[in-house]
């Protein structure tokens, strides 16, 4: 099946006791057992749930994986994975990761026993520098957030495999409609679904998915234990959401090329951080791995301090200056207060996170209007 028709269709037939054809919300926290133990394959929702279940089997089906499991947030998803991880052993990272991930690494997992090493992984032969006997993982972004680096997912699954490491990534920037990394030898792709899956601003929810049976197994026993997981409701309206996902791409990344080029020449802008942009570092990789770019763009100002790009930034009229992307409105961020304000001043500035960059979430309404905005916006 292609990507347009498992946005529509998979996971979900007809409701079996009315033939709904739309996937009813099942609004209900535990099952009729006819005597102890004899029940219809649903116990308790924590564990299972069939609209839950439902967008499960969407999500697999979406990333070319064989199983799937939604969490109640992006971040409970990436605690689930390190809760596969025990004291002593070490992960290898990118040095450009959502704020967030870099402060459940550094101030929860580190506290646990485990190492994590932030590295610039444009090229991944770095790894094996950093290789040890305890080394368990190599979990990556890309693009990153939010300069946009790209990282070569085939060259870190090949070395992953040679060191016998569970690789993870973190697709949420692209999407599973412009890259699948299942098809390019990673272990678990992981989501922010609150982001281009929801595509609506208004779910916070996580993924992983998985070809391995075993490790399926774990990561159920994790979620089922641990109870992120979300609620029927939320699974209802992200599966409502993932039937435009393609068209909502398409718009996002033909929009985000327009804005890119725009910036890209304007005067107040020193540079635009674009995989799409033939001299952006790795862009052939970008060209390799993914369908088109996007559209997530950062930008840094010219002769700009932190009070000028906060005046910029709170310019926007069609933008919203807030957290969080992938949505179909525009947004406009501050990383250095707002999604990544969690990184050290000093370790932020090293990958590029500076106070005067700002990152854009290019939504799907009309350019003309887009361009307008940030025509005013940066004069
Ligand atoms: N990963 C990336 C790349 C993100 O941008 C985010 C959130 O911004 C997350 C993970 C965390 O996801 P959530 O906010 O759904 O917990």
């Amino acid at each position: 099946m292609k990507f347009a028709t498992k946005a529509i269709h998979a996971g979900q037939e007809p409701d079996p006791t009315t033939g709904a054809v739309m996937t009813p919300i099942y609004q209900t926290s535990t099952y009729w057992q006819a005597s102890p133990g004899d029940n219809k394959g649903y116990e308790y929702s924590r564990g299972t749930n069939p609209t839950r279940k439902a967008l499960e089997d969407c999500l697999a089906a979406l990333e070319n994986a064989k199983y799937g499991l939604a969490f109640s947030s992006g971040m409970g998803a990436t605690d689930a994975v390190m809760k596969l991880l025990l004291p002593g052993d070490e992960v290898i990272t990118g040095n450009d990761l959502y704020g967030g991930s870099y402060r459940i690494f550094t101030k929860i997992f580190a506290n646990y026993g485990i190492k994590f090493h932030f590295l610039d992984l444009s090229d991944p032969a770095i790894i094996y520098d950093y290789v040890n006997e305890n080394t368990k993982m190599v979990w990556i972004e890309t693009p990153t957030n939010p300069t946009m680096q790209v990282v070569d997912i085939e060259a870190v699954s090949k070395i992953s495999k040679e060191k016998n490491l569970m690789l993870v990534v973190d697709n949420t920037f692209a999407s599973p409609y412009l890259q699948n990394p299942m098809d390019m030898g990673a272990d678990v792709v992981m989501h922010s679904v609150t982001k281009y899956i929801g595509g609506h601003s208004d779910v916070v929810m996580g993924a992983l998915v998985m070809n391995d049976e075993e490790l399926y197994q774990r990561l159920w026993f994790i979620y089922n234990s641990c109870g992120a997981t979300p609620g029927p409701m939320d699974s209802f309206l992200v599966l409502r959401g993932i039937k435009t996902l393609h068209l909502r791409m398409k718009a996002h990344c033909e929009n985000g090329r327009k804005v890119a080029e725009f910036l890209k020449g304007h005067p107040k802008v020193k540079h635009v951080f674009w995989p799409g942009f033939p001299d952006s570092p790795n862009h052939e990789i970008a060209k390799k791995q993914m369908r088109d770019f996007g559209g997530m763009i950062s930008i840094t100002l010219n002769d700009a301090d932190l009070q000028e790009t906060f005046r910029v930034a709170s310019n926007f009229k069609v933008f919203t200056l807030a957290e969080s992307l992938g949505g179909v409105e525009s947004l406009i961020n501050h990383p250095a207060t707002m999604t990544h304000a969690s990184i050290p001043k000093e370790t932020r500035e090293k990958a590029g996170v500076t106070d005067n960059l700002l990152r854009l979430s290019v939504g799907v309404e009309d350019i003309d209007d887009l361009l307008e905005d940030l025509k005013q916006a940066l004069s």
